[in-house]
């Protein structure tokens, strides 16, 4: 048996947080910040009530008030979405969040504990778990082996968020009838390689209060994708890539004739998704930081451009109105925008 096997749970709970798992599969957007907790449907009985599951940040806990009753810690979260056992559900965390297999394995000689029993109410004090901060699985996500047909194109969502039919083809996007997306608006999202590794599905409207915007598959890590990156790169590379947070963002932008546009999916920038950045940036190359005109982006912008000056020219771009975000630039704003960035 290899030594990883004998798990120290208390090691793998101690370095890893509910918000790095939620994060992981994917689930982070779905979940409101208050305080010490996060609310938000429940991932594991897939309920819609927003406020039916939460999380205790300090005590990295978590409890769903609907049909599971019950709750635990990170680990048991873990075990319940992957229908697995503790002891299964410490090794994937391991995996996933990159933990030192050797710190988070138990000694079993020393403390005579059986791996799979609690850890006892010992209060002698435990080497600190070293854990490389790297909160992120980066098996690839897999291209899917299917796609969804018979996707409305012509559904009024699309017309009025101001998309025309000629955007919404080349970007494969569509009202969803029945499937995994069902009555939502599907959003192809493809590796760099341009394989579709999952839909994002837009609710068409202001949902009701229990419903989330947006829905991603589980096991789906956007934080590994950035959203039009297989295409935009086949632009030139004198053209300056310009950064977005939203998907209407970028099928605008690119609509207006900006088609060296990515989106981050959110409001921050992944690791990986600067990796796959900077591997698609030539020396030279220039980039325009246009996130939204709200709290989130301002904090946000500064940091991601930070990051991406080490290896580019970097741009942030400011809207001189609160609240304004990218698809709301007229064609002709977007124009003297990548026009003028040269
Ligand atoms: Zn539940």
């Amino acid at each position: 048996m290899p030594k990883s096997s004998f798990v120290d749970f208390k090691a793998v709970k101690a370095a890893i947080h509910m918000e790095q798992v939620l994060q992981h599969y994917g689930l982070s957007d779905q979940f409101k910040k208050s305080g010490d907790s996060l609310s938000g449907p429940c991932p594991i009985h897939k309920g819609s009530n927003p406020t039916q599951f939460r999380v205790s940040i300090s005590k990295n806990i978590w409890n769903c008030f609907s049909e599971c009753k019950h709750g635990g810690n990170v680990l048991d979260f873990i075990a319940r979405m992957e229908n697995v056992s503790i002891h299964a559900a410490a090794l994937k965390a391991i995996e996933w969040f990159q933990l030192d297999p050797e710190a988070m394995s138990a000694n079993s000689d020393e403390n005579g504990e059986h791996p799979s029993e609690a850890p006892k109410n010992s209060t002698a004090p435990r080497p600190k778990p070293a854990f490389k901060p790297a909160p992120e699985n980066n098996t690839p996500n897999k291209p899917l082996q299917f796609r969804l047909d018979k996707l409305d194109r012509e559904h009024p969502y699309l017309k009025e968020r101001g998309l025309t039919l000629e955007t919404i083809i080349d970007f494969g996007v569509g009202y969803c009838g029945k499937g995994m997306m069902a009555e939502r608006i599907a959003i192809p999202i493809h590796n760099p390689e341009g394989g579709v590794v999952a839909y994002a599905g837009r609710w068409p409207g202001e949902p009701a209060e229990d419903t989330p915007k947006y829905k991603l598959p589980q096991g789906f890590r956007k934080s590994l994708e950035v959203f039009n990156l297989d295409r935009a790169f086949k632009e030139s590379a004198d053209k300056p890539l310009v950064i977005v947070e939203g998907f209407f963002d970028c099928m605008i932008l690119h609509q207006h004739g900006c088609k060296k546009v990515v989106a981050l999916m959110g409001s921050s920038m992944s690791p990986a998704q600067e990796e796959l950045i900077r591997q698609h940036t030539s020396a030279s190359g220039h980039i325009i930081v246009m996130l939204d005109e709200d709290e989130a982006g301002q904090e946000a912008r500064e940091e991601i451009a930070g990051r991406l000056a080490k290896f580019a020219f970097v741009k942030v771009y400011i809207f001189n109105k609160t609240s304004t975000r990218p698809e709301d630039l007229s064609a002709e704003e977007v124009q003297a925008l990548i026009g003028g960035a040269l």
